[in-house]
């Protein structure tokens, strides 16, 4: 298969942009809102992860609620912002795509695809971001087996597009003390089972945003290549995720502490 380490036995890199990489030794850190709420509240918030040693720049357009009632995302507005807050800042961006019509229009305005936990098996979706040549995040889903979130990255290698980077997000377990149970040992089993570069995410596992940082720890210590972490610059007023975000003075010190944890892995 495309996605073993049979197949290829050297680390996969994926170019983001001209400057960056995902899966070199560098741990890259995403950083921004789970939702995409206005462009001066983007660039706020962008300025202070960027200065925190943020990479990328998240912020979701089309957010898969719970709630049909929830705030559903800005759309193609929330694109427009996105692209503008990026040339901005110069700083890539990932977005998620939860619809197969909106492949072509998300990725002429974002950097990344983010394809969510609960698009982890639409595969009709994973064949056509395999179409894109676009970098894809392809989170784990809330019920999947690594080999599942194998199988789902294969699905967009089959298609031609090698530019996979995996990212834990947590399962659900019977544990309820936090939103998700983060499962550290996906990252060596899947370092062990793909050349493939893998992420976490310690914010949508958390569901609080002080259990952002050990997670982020842990998962820096168990070989993630990056992380990406929700932020807000109000999280009480967050439209969505305000709980697990963190405000911008906490992700310096969480990069700084992380920057030493690289270094003595
Ligand atoms: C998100 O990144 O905001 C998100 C909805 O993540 P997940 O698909 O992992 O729940
Ligand atoms: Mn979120």
């Amino acid at each position: 298969k495309l996605v073993s380490r049979e197949f290829k036995k050297e680390n996969s890199v994926i170019p983001i942009g001209e400057h960056l990489k995902i899966g070199a030794k560098k741990v890259v850190i995403f950083a921004g809102p789970c939702a995409i709420e206005n462009e001066d509240l983007l660039v706020e918030i962008g300025e202070e992860v960027k200065f925190a040693g943020a990479s990328v720049l998240r912020g979701g357009a089309y957010k898969p609620r719970t709630s049909p009632y929830a705030f559903q995302g800005m759309g193609l507005e929330g694109l427009k912002i996105l692209s503008r807050v990026s040339k901005k800042l110069n700083m890539p961006t990932v977005t998620e795509v939860m619809d197969v019509r909106d492949v072509g229009t998300v990725a002429q305005y974002a950097d990344i695809l983010q394809i969510g936990a609960r698009n982890m098996q639409n595969f009709t979706l994973l064949k056509e971001v395999g179409l894109t040549r676009k970098p894809i995040l392809l989170k784990r889903g809330l019920a999947n087996t690594v080999k599942e979130l194998l199988m789902s990255a294969e699905y967009i290698m089959a298609e031609g597009n090698h530019n996979v980077i995996l990212c834990e997000r947590g399962i659900r377990t019977f544990e309820d003390a936090t939103r998700n149970t983060f499962d550290v040992s996906a990252i060596p089993v899947v370092k062990q089972l793909s050349h493939l570069p893998i992420i976490a995410d310690p914010s949508h596992a958390a569901g609080k945003w002080n259990l952002v940082a050990p997670l982020s720890c842990a998962a820096v210590a168990a070989g993630a290549d990056g992380l990406i972490i929700e932020a807000h610059t109000k999280p009480e007023e967050a439209l969505s995720d305000g709980a697990q975000s963190l405000l911008p003075e906490k992700l310096t010190t969480l990069i700084q502490n992380l920057e030493k944890i690289a270094l003595a892995i």
